[in-house]
């Protein structure tokens, strides 16, 4: 016997209908990439988006076809989703961070037909088109007034586009299993792989991500994207936000701390979303100039993880709650979120600052376990780990082509490469990426964990951790530190600091000063180029 209820395709655009239909009048806020501050609504996004359905559909554009996007979180690149996602067609994010041959490569992979891409990244597209022979068109995203010299041949400006349209146009119907969106992981290892999310996978994440364990989004949050649509899905924000009917401020090419400070405080943001190496900026911008965020309740830190001083400083010096978020591109992207559980409810000072390093529990819609390298599950004890797996209808099934088919077993649990114990409760904690665990004699020691703790360290900017070979112990941990600027810690005062904290195994052999750590284009320690940079090194006396 069946169910009789509706079968109602979980498609993305029905989204933008709902905020459009029941919050149409919330504000949709951008700091433009020409530069002044821009107002919309959730109505207005709708009727754009569908000219821009409408639009595309007549030049051929339609169901499958991938159309690329090289933008910032602004209006335009919000609609620009929903426009491509009614016809059918699949939004494909570009991160423009990329080095140009990277981004062809991946561009010629999906066979991008179309790319909508904003004003500050012309010039490097026109290095990217020519290699591009599927491209058919770009759309800048301004206006005529707007428009730069450019060698690109065929190109319009977005506002010229859509207004070829007059909105008059149905939303195109199909299976919820269609393609919606594509993303390329960073391909830190070998070439970069894409994702493929379906209409009904983001519906369905969207509605994970908006539990109260998870983001928690009601109509009456103020949400602030600062991770790009290009990173990771965009996080999830351009459908759970809508899907919320809260409104949303979008922080354009303005990625520098003041210019977060001004949006966050002139636009009353009530949760904020990005990377730890944005929030360190912007808590450097507010421990020199000073200044409050009396609005902001909750940020949300994922993408690397949360040094313990940055939830320190959030919490006690600016009242403002942060949730470690652990994802990844493949998962579309959230897998946990640190929320807290009764059971963890009476935590207060240190102990709940202990709490909040961990990555933290699974919403319903991720299964999670731990298994080592025969695949056998590992207990949750809260210390023992091994490789983390995943699944869930928001978790990739396999990469574009067919790539990477050896992170799929026939289980469908997806291997994520990293490495985490989970407690009793099912709070995980990462301790490492698979590949940068360093291995001492037979033993594991986690490289994420001595960091968080090295950035504590009052005269300390940034904190890397990496394996270097050792005749005795194969590898042992070297601390690379950058300093604060006009501050000078010796090797000793770092030593010490960490004295206690971790086990005395665990201790870096050494440690060095250098002007920068290399980061990936998602603003990650790249360790992979550290390693390199550093491959002459070699303990003292070893
Ligand atoms: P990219 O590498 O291109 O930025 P992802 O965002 O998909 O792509 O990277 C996912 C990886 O980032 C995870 O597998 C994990 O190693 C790391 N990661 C994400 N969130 C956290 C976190 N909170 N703590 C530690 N590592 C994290």
């Amino acid at each position: 016997m069946l169910g009789l209820m509706q079968d109602w395709p979980l498609l993305c655009h029905k989204v933008i209908d709902h905020a459009a239909t029941y919050h149409g009048q919330r504000e949709v806020v951008s700091r433009s990439v020409e530069g002044p501050i821009h107002r919309t609504n959730y109505a207005e996004v709708r009727l754009r988006a569908l000219k821009l359905s409408q639009r595309l559909a007549r030049d051929g554009i339609g169901i499958g076809d991938r159309v690329a996007t090289m933008a910032w979180n602004t209006w335009r690149h919000l609609e620009s989703w929903y426009g491509i996602l009614g016809v059918g067609a699949v939004y494909h994010t570009l991160n423009p961070r990329l080095f140009h041959d990277q981004i062809a490569w991946i561009m010629n992979d999906a066979e991008d037909r179309m790319l909508f891409v904003d004003l500050t990244f012309v010039k490097l597209v026109e290095l990217i088109a020519p290699k591009v022979p599927s491209l058919e068109r770009i759309v800048i995203l301004t206006d005529d007034a707007h428009m730069p010299e450019t060698s690109l041949v065929n190109a319009v400006s977005y506002e010229s586009y859509i207004a070829e349209a007059d909105g008059d146009f149905a939303w195109a119907e199909f299976d919820e299993r269609t393609a919606a969106g594509m993303c390329y992981t960073s391909g830190t290892t070998g070439d970069p792989k894409g994702v493929v999310y379906s209409h009904r996978s983001n519906v369905l994440h969207a509605m994970t991500a908006l539990q109260p364990d998870m983001l928690s989004l009601a109509s009456r949050d103020r949400l602030m994207p600062v991770v790009p649509l290009f990173h990771a899905n965009g996080w999830s924000t351009a459908f759970s936000g809508p899907m919320s009917g809260c409104a949303m401020v979008m922080p354009g090419a303005g990625m520098d701390g003041e210019s977060i400070y001004q949006m966050l405080t002139q636009e009353k943001v009530t949760i904020t979303a990005a990377v730890p190496t944005v929030w360190l900026m912007l808590l450097q911008r507010m421990e020199k100039e000073g200044g409050a965020l009396p609005d902001l309740s909750r940020v949300v830190i994922g993408g690397s993880a949360c040094p313990r001083a940055i939830t320190k400083a959030f919490q006690d010096d600016y009242g403002v709650d942060v949730v470690h978020a652990w994802g990844m591109t493949e998962m579309s992207p959230l897998g946990t979120l640190c929320s807290i559980k009764p059971e963890y409810a009476h935590l207060e000072g240190d102990e709940k600052l202990d709490l909040q390093t961990k990555q933290g529990h699974p919403p319903f819609t991720v299964e999670m376990k731990i298994t080592d390298d025969e695949n056998v599950s590992l207990p949750w004890d809260g210390s023992t780990f091994g490789r983390l797996k995943v699944r869930g209808p928001a978790v990739s099934s396999s990469y574009y082509k067919g790539r990477g088919a050896e992170q799929f077993d026939t289980e469908g649990w997806f291997d994520t490469g990293d490495v985490a114990h989970v407690d009793q409760f099912g709070y995980m904690q990462i301790t490492d990426r698979a590949k940068d665990v360093i291995k001492s004699g037979g033993e594991w020691i986690s490289s994420i964990e001595i960091e968080n703790l090295a950035v504590g360290h009052p005269d300390v900017a940034e904190a890397a951790v990496i394996g270097v070979t050792h005749p005795k112990w194969d590898e042992r941990p070297l601390l690379v530190i950058v300093v604060k600027e006009d501050r000078s810690p010796s090797k000793e005062d770092l030593i010490g600091f960490l004295d206690g904290k971790i086990a005395k195994w665990w201790m870096p052999d050494d440690v060095i000063f250098v002007d920068d750590i290399p980061h990936t284009a998602t603003g990650k320690i790249q360790k992979t180029a550290l390693r390199d940079q550093l491959k002459d090194y070699s303990f003292p006396g070893a």
